[in-house]
């Protein structure tokens, strides 16, 4: 049955105990911002049918989505078809807006209704594979066989095995949408997320977002509150410009919060999601359309993609490391950059200027300067050799003494142990900075240098971690009267590196600075 596209339909799964609680659900989904909820009453502890329904539905306070889903299609309800398809075909009676059953039931189901089917609740036929997502082409014949069983609205549901595979779920988003057939197409588990968050953007009919986390009714569902909040899926449309996080993992990043608010503070049409990412090239080359604009790169996916772009930075190509992947709007060819060395190196730079009330800008501080970096990991690398191009003599000092020494010859600087750093007295105006994880939560009470002789001899000391924000090292340094810079603020210059090139304009610096304080 053809129907005229709107927005993509923002619907609620309430998955209450008690009929009781599944109306205070409903209530709650209205003022979030649900445009339906779905009344999965197969969780209901004790249905009973006829008061049941009538309470649920008489009285709703939105459009509701009724479904029944049996043990065999990853529901709850253990007995026969014949109540299930009562208590739907009673639900569309009491005016229920959608019903939804299942493809492998859908003609006997239709059959039962045959001559007393309720005007108005549209019919929802879906499938669910929580395996895998099959091929386009097999998606594609499953969409046929859905609509040929009478469907109003198509519904597949596949288990995303990776990232890629949402891609196929999108391609026949937009088949349908072409064909004006009404389709749900979404991707389960947290590889899929891509898929709940950007189906306005291919015409996918209606999204699944759960009132708090922890109440999902499918794996990856995630919260109205981010849906409608975060990523403004009201917002998003067939021109909306995707940006995003690749790396393993990406669930724990501030990224998304902050690149969409600021995105949504200067009004651009663009959305920034979480790309849960095995492999990089085969991400690349799935998601390689110009809609797919820009890209954060982060673990473990770093070194990998200075192999991958077309171009990269000379100095990201040095350090080893991109953590920005920009597609190239003129030709399609990816550019990689590594903001997190600008990042880092123009707050240490601001540092010492704060320290020195120096304001010329032309000359890096750090040149001739004794920079001592911690580490020998990518975030070490991205120092040392951000410090280097800056002038400054690099010293580097790691647990693995051998990765000191390697990365000290290339940076032509000297290596140290962990031992040696202890009794290392630095000269007149020295910079350290921190590279390890050492410190940082849930491991608050260490350090890299727990010798105060030793640390009072910097002037200024910097640590990339930002979690906690004030670490165990910063809080000696300043005891010690070192100037502080923050991974914080690496961060949040980091961000700021990657909003410029995403948008080829300047940062918002003031701002990002305020969500990034604002956050916990
Ligand atoms: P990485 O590549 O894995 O490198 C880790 C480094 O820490 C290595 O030098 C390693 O020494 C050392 N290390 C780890 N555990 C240690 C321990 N228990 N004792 C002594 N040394 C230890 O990691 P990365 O990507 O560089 O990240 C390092 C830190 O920087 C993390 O805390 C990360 O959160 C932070 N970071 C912050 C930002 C920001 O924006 N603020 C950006 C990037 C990274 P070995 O060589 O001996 O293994």
């Amino acid at each position: 049955m053809a129907e005229k596209f709107g927005s993509t339909l923002l619907c609620a799964p309430v998955v209450e105990k008690t009929v009781e609680e599944m109306v205070a659900e409903m209530s709650a989904a209205r003022s979030q911002g649900a445009d339906v909820a779905e009344l999965r009453i197969d969780h209901l502890a004790a249905f009973e049918m006829r008061p049941d329904l009538e309470l649920l539905i008489k009285n709703r306070p939105l459009p509701v989505l009724v479904t029944y889903r049996p043990k065999w299609e990853g529901g709850q309800y253990e007995g026969d078809d014949r109540k299930r398809f009562e208590a739907l075909h009673l639900a569309m009676e009491l005016g229920a807006e959608y019903v939804d059953v299942e493809l492998k039931v859908a003609r006997e189901f239709l059959h039962f209704l045959s001559g007393k089917r309720p005007e108005g609740a549209k019919l929802i036929v879906s499938s669910h594979n929580y395996q895998f997502t099959p091929s386009t082409e097999e998606l594609s014949t499953l969409v046929a066989r859905i609509q040929a069983v009478g469907a109003d609205i198509v519904k597949i549901a596949t288990f995303a095995v990776d990232i890629c595979d949402v891609a196929r779920m999108f391609q026949v988003l937009v088949h349908c949408q072409g064909l004006q057939v009404p389709m749900i197409g979404l991707c389960m588990g947290e590889r899929g997320v891509i898929s709940r968050i950007l189906c306005p953007k291919f015409g996918g009919y209606l999204t699944f977002g759960t009132l708090s986390a922890g109440k999902e009714s499918a794996p990856g569902q995630p919260t109205m509150s981010d849906l409608l909040d975060v990523y403004r899926i009201k917002q998003i449309g067939v021109d909306t410009k995707v940006y995003g996080l690749i790396g393993k993992p990406v669930g724990h990043s501030k990224s998304p919060k902050l690149h969409n608010a600021v995105f949504k503070a200067v009004g651009l049409n663009a959305v920034y999601v979480p790309f849960l990412t095995d492999n990089l090239a085969n991400f690349l080359n799935t998601y390689s359309s110009p809609d797919f604009t820009g890209f954060s790169n982060t673990m473990p996916h770093k070194e990998t993609a200075v192999t991958l772009c077309h171009e990269v930075d000379p100095v990201a190509k040095s350090i080893g490391a991109v953590n920005t992947i920009i597609r190239r709007q003129t030709d399609g060819k990816l550019v990689g950059y590594n903001t997190d060395y600008t990042g880092a190196i123009s707050a240490i730079e601001d540092g010492i200027r704060g320290l020195q009330g120096h304001k010329d800008g032309t000359v890096s501080p750090l040149a001739g300067r004794l920079f001592v970096v911690i580490g020998a990991g990518g975030a070490g690398r991205a120092l040392a050799f951000g410090a280097k191009y800056k002038g400054a003599r690099v010293m580097i000092a790691n647990r693995t003494y051998d990765r000191a020494r390697e990365l000290a010859d290339l940076v032509g600087g000297q290596a140290l142990s962990l031992t040696e750093l202890e009794n290392f007295h630095a000269e007149e105006g020295a910079v350290l900075a921190n590279t390890t994880s050492i410190g940082m939560n849930p491991n608050i009470h260490d350090t890299p240098l727990s010798s105060k002789q030793a640390l009072s001899s910097y002037a200024v000391v910097f640590d990339a971690i930002y979690n906690p924000k004030v670490t165990r090292l910063m809080r000696e340094a300043r005891e010690c009267g070192a100037a502080l810079v923050s991974g914080e603020e690496m961060f949040l210059r980091q961000a700021m590196g990657q909003f410029e090139l995403f948008t080829n304009s300047s940062a918002p610096s003031d701002l990002m600075r305020e969500i990034i304080m604002k956050s916990t």
